[in-house]
């Protein structure tokens, strides 16, 4: 029976702006409409790998083009593994993959920028840009029940079930959109303009793309009827030549730049194309791409990984985990292997010693192309960064084989600097008295630039590394050190600025001082016991009274609102700090005269300003509020 639906409200909004896009390359639907064919066959000849019942054994793989000029129609026809009623209904009339607060802050912006469309990957609902209605007409293979979908992009779509006449496949008909000669769109119903389309989107898919088209028949043009007659003929309008086997010198950039396009549902451009053939203990053709945009729906931890595996130019999966690590998750691509048996599985691939051989290969190429973008490139490189750095980092922290690589591709915003510097480029602007290399975690760089821990080294020259990502603090963590060097928080205790003769001539100045201040330390230690570690004079602060450190192998602040934020398990009970004071700080020499009741607000004062400072919250903030107003009644 036939049930009319609504859409829900991101996809009507996604109709909306597909139906009056602005975005001027509307011929794009076509590549899109062939890609999913193409994959829909794929799945199926993977199916029938093990299931030879599934399709009957003459079986053709192929994509049909049937445009018609009178109706002002085209049917994309193919014979893959369709769908059932609830997968129609889950992939096209829902948006079933999440992202939809990414999708509705680009909603705003679309309307300015037609060509952001794109990084929704939506190939399906592409075709409403250029047609006023489209039916999917359906059947999966192993029912033999097929399913219609009909929609004109208004909001609501009908669906029913209805046995499609060819069987297993699917088909789409598109009732055409009529434009003006003034909006420059090809038709779509012309044999010339598919035939040029396909050439150039979807050449090297690797199931033919078919159309009837009219030739002619030589012996009917006689001397008198110069006209000949005219037959049908099925002509196959793509070469079908797999891309990655073709040497890389004979393939044009637009033709990877299809590829990419195809394999990625990505309308744009990729940043970089990594294509090659592995020779000797394994042998393996690779044809790899690192997008310059993340999917929309990227900052999902189920993001499907880029890689496909094909053994002898067949396709054997999509999203293979085994072939990369979570940290390159982004690269895009397929892996051709003549070593491997087409009957792999996803639970053979894991124990698999050539996989594991192919993955180091291919990790390894990842790596060693991204330092040639980084050297070669850096423009790119940077946009790359934006986009994928906090990605790439987190395998710093998560895998020791892939630190050394990765800690030469790691770009810093500093304190001294209006551009990112790699590890290498902060050494070398490193002061000729200076150990470490200095770094400081935290929310936001508002936050951590005007941060007093930074005082003392402003004012030495040093540069500071300003680490705000999330991921970071585990990034920071797991380095320690680079190429000989200390890689040093500079809110920790164990921050060790003075030289040694600064530091004898420190003490000296600090004796004194030490003498007068030690009874007044000695009580806001107690004051402030159930709170600090320990209360020490700082070498760190030159305008600011005081600031909290972390001991050398306790959490940072940071790491704990983190861990705090991700809650349950990972809830740390807070780490005592060790409260450092700066004795030069006029407030001091008031305070020393001060009774011990106003001390000890005072020192509460203080450690709260420092609490403040690191960014972490108050425990009282009332209280703290109260204690400066009534100061301030006092002045
Ligand atoms: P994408 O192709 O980026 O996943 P689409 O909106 O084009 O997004 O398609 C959504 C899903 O619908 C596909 O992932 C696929 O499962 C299914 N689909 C689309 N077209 C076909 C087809 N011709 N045959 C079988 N399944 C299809």
């Amino acid at each position: 029976m036939k049930q009319t639906q609504s859409f829900n409200a991101e996809i009507k909004k996604l109709l909306d702006l597909m139906i009056h896009s602005l975005y001027s390359n509307k011929e794009i639907f076509l590549r899109e409409l062939i890609s999913n064919a193409s994959d829909a066959m794929d799945k199926l000849k993977f199916e029938v790998l093990t299931n030879h019942q599934l399709v009957r054994p003459d079986h053709k793989y192929e994509v049909r083009l049937e445009p018609n000029k009178t109706d002002g129609t085209l049917k994309i026809i193919d014979s893959g593994i369709g769908m059932n009623k609830e997968e129609v209904v889950e992939y096209i009339g829902t948006i079933a993959r999440s992202g939809t607060q990414k999708y509705h802050q680009l909603s705003q912006e679309m309307k300015n920028k037609p060509e952001l469309i794109g990084q929704f990957g939506v190939g399906f609902y592409s075709s409403f840009m250029v047609a006023e209605k489209v039916i999917l007409h359906t059947q999966k293979a192993g029912t033999n029940m097929g399913v219609v979908w009909e929609s004109q992009g208004d909001g609501t779509y009908s669906i029913d079930e209805v046995p499609r006449p060819e069987g297993v496949g699917t088909t789409i008909t598109l009732k055409l959109k009529k434009f003006q000669e003034e909006d420059h769109v090809a038709d779509f119903s012309d044999e010339w303009t598919l035939k040029s389309l396909v050439k150039k989107y979807s050449d090297f898919i690797s199931y033919p793309v078919v159309m009837k088209t009219k030739v002619a028949i030589p012996e009917t043009a006689t001397e008198e009827n110069k006209e000949p007659q005219y037959k049908d003929e099925d002509q196959t309008l793509n070469s079908m030549k797999a891309l990655w086997l073709r040497p890389a010198h004979e393939i044009k950039p637009e033709e990877y730049s299809e590829f990419y396009k195809h394999i990625s549902h990505d309308w744009s451009e990729p940043i970089k194309t990594v294509h090659y053939k592995a020779e000797g203990t394994i042998e393996f053709t690779s044809l790899l791409f690192v997008p310059e945009k993340k999917p929309w729906n990227y900052q999902y931890r189920d993001t499907e990984y880029g890689l496909s595996l094909y053994v002898k130019k067949v396709f054997i999966m999509s999203d293979c985990k085994d072939l990369l690590p979570p940290h390159l998750r982004f690269v895009k691509g397929l892996i051709d292997s003549s070593d491997l048996s087409l009957n792999v599985s996803r639970e053979i691939l894991q124990q698999d010693r050539q996989v594991q051989l192919i993955k180091k290969n291919v990790v390894n190429k990842i790596y060693s192309s991204l330092k040639e973008l980084l050297t070669q490139s850096r423009d790119k490189y940077e946009l790359f960064w934006k986009e994928f750095g906090s990605t790439l980092k987190e395998g710093v922290a998560n895998d020791v084989t892939a630190k050394d690589k990765i800690q030469d591709l790691l770009l810093f915003t500093t304190s001294t600097q209006d551009k990112l510097s790699t590890l290498d480029e902060y050494i070398v602007r490193m002061k000729p008295e200076q150990k470490d290399i200095y770094f400081i975690t935290g929310e936001n760089m508002t936050q951590i630039k005007n941060t007093p821990y930074m005082e003392k080294l402003n004012e030495k020259g040093y540069e500071v590394l300003l680490c705000v990502d999330p991921v970071d603090e585990w990034v920071m963590n797991s380095l320690s050190t680079y190429k000989d060097k200390k890689l040093q928080s500079i809110t920790r205790n164990d921050l060790n600025l003075d030289t040694e003769e600064e530091k004898k001539k420190k003490e000296e100045e600090n004796k004194s001082l030490k003498e007068r201040f030690l009874p007044l330390i000695d009580k806001m230690k107690t004051f402030l016991n159930e709170n600090i570690k320990d209360v020490v004079i700082s070498d760190r602060l030159s305008s600011t009274p005081a600031c909290l450190v972390s001991a050398a192998n306790d959490p940072s602040a940071n790491m704990e609102r983190l861990m705090s934020r991700m809650g349950g398990e990972f809830n740390m009970p807070r780490t005592k700090r060790i409260l450092e004071l700066n004795l030069k700080h006029p407030l001091f020499e008031s305070m020393i005269n001060k009774n011990e009741e106003e001390q000890k607000t005072w020192s509460e004062i203080l450690y709260n300003q420092a609490l403040l400072n690191e960014g972490s919250d108050l425990p009282d903030p009332a209280r703290f509020s109260k204690q400066i107003s009534d100061l301030m009644a006092r002045m």
